[in-house]
C-alpha cells in the first residue's frame, strides 16, 4: 500500500525509472531534512497533528479499513473527508490506492503482488513506486479493480486530481507558520508518512510474529503498528481482512480501532465488522516468528 505514482505493478513491469515520481521524492526528502534546520514549536505540533490526520484518518480509517475493506460504514460526508485526508499523504488517489491494495490481498507474496519482499526488500518498500508504471491517476485503468468507488463522481475526480488538496494546504501552512510550518506540515510529515506506510509492505512481510498460518508472509510488528496507528498488526489483518479491528488482544495497541470504536459510540460508525476473539486464542494457530 502506498505511493506517489505507480500502479498495480507486476515484477515484469519493473523497467524504466518513473521520472516525475523520483524527482518529487528526491525534493521531498531534501525538504524533510531541511525541516530540522527550521524548528518552531507551532511547526512541530502542526506536523504531528497533520501526520495523525493524514496517516491515521486518511490511510488507517479511510483508504484501508473503510474504502478498501469496507469493515465499517460512516455517513457519506465523513467517507469523503477521510478520502481527502488520504490524498494528503501523497499515496495517490482513492481508486488507485484501493485497487493496488485489493490486488495485494488477492496475490499476497505470489506473482502479481504489487509489492512483495519476495521480489526484493527495496522493491517492496519503495522500488515498486520508483520503477512502477505511472498509471496512478489513470482512473479508467484502475477502476476495474475498484468498481464501487469508480461509480462515484467525487472519487473519480479525486483520483485524477489527488494532489490538489495537498498543494492547496501549502497556502495556510505558509501563511500561519512560514517556512518552518511549511516544511514540518509538508515534506517532513509526508516523507515520514510514506515510509511508515511502505513499512507495512516491506517490514510486516519480513519481521515480526505470525499468529495465523496465512498463505502469505504477513507478520505482526509492534513498531510498525506504532508508526501507523495500528496497521502493523498485519498478520492478524491478512487472516481477517474485513475486521475493523487489527490489534486483536489488549497489548496489540490499535489507535485506528480505538477511533472506530469512538465513532461507533457516538453513532457515526455503523455495521462494524470484528474478527471473533475465539479465533485468536486458538493455540494451534500460534506459530513462532
Ligand atoms: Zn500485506
Ligand atoms: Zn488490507
Amino acid at each position: 500500500m502506498g505511493i506517489v505514482k505507480a500502479t498495480v505493478t507486476t515484477i515484469e513491469n519493473r523497467s524504466a525509472v518513473n521520472g516525475v515520481t523520483t524527482i518529487a521524492l528526491l525534493f521531498l526528502h531534501i525538504g524533510a531534512i531541511a525541516a530540522f534546520f527550521y524548528v518552531t514549536i507551532p511547526a512541530v505540533l502542526t506536523g504531528i497533528a497533520l501526520y495523525w490526520i493524514c496517516i491515521g484518518f486518511g490511510i488507517g480509517l479511510g483508504y484501508h479499513r473503510l474504502h478498501t475493506h469496507r469493515s465499517y460504514e460512516v455517513p457519506k460526508w465523513l467517507e469523503y473527508f477521510f478520502a481527502l485526508c488520504g490524498t494528503m499523504t501523497l499515496e495517490g488517489g482513492p481508486i488507485f490506492w484501493v485497487a493496488t491494495h485489493r490486488v495485494h490481498h488477492q496475490k499476497s507474496d505470489q506473482p502479481g503482488d504489487p509489492h512483495s519482499p519476495r521480489d526484493g526488500r527495496f522493491w517492496s518498500h519503495m522500488g515498486w513506486i520508483i520503477f512502477g508504471e505511472a498509471k496512478h491517476n489513470n482512473t479508467a485503468v484502475m477502476s476495474k479493480y475498484a468498481p464501487d468507488l469508480a461509480r462515484d463522481p467525487f472519487y473519480r475526480w479525486l483520483n485524477t486530481y489527488h494532489f490538489v488538496p495537498l498543494v492547496l494546504s501549502a497556502i495556510p501552512l505558509y501563511y500561519f507558520g512560514g517556512i518552518p510550518m511549511l516544511l514540518w506540515g509538508g515534506p517532513l510529515r509526508i516523507v515520514l508518512g510514506l515510509h511508515a506506510t511502505w513499512l507495512v509492505n516491506s517490514a510486516t512481510h519480513l519481521w515480526g510474529s505470525r499468529r495465523f498460518k496465512t498463505r502469505d508472509d504477513s507478520r505482526n510488528n509492534w513498531w510498525v503498528a506504532f508508526l501507523t496507528m495500528g496497521e502493523g498488526w498485519h498478520n492478524n489483518h491478512h487472516a481477517h481482512p474485513t475486521s475493523a479491528r487489527h490489534g486483536l488482544v489488549w497489548y496489540e495497541v490499535d489507535i485506528t480501532w480505538m477511533t472506530i470504536s469512538l465513532l461507533n459510540a457516538i453513532g457515526l460508525a455503523k455495521k462494524v465488522k470484528v474478527a471473533k476473539v475465539t479465533s485468536v486464542v486458538n493455540e494451534e494457530d500460534v506459530i513462532a516468528a
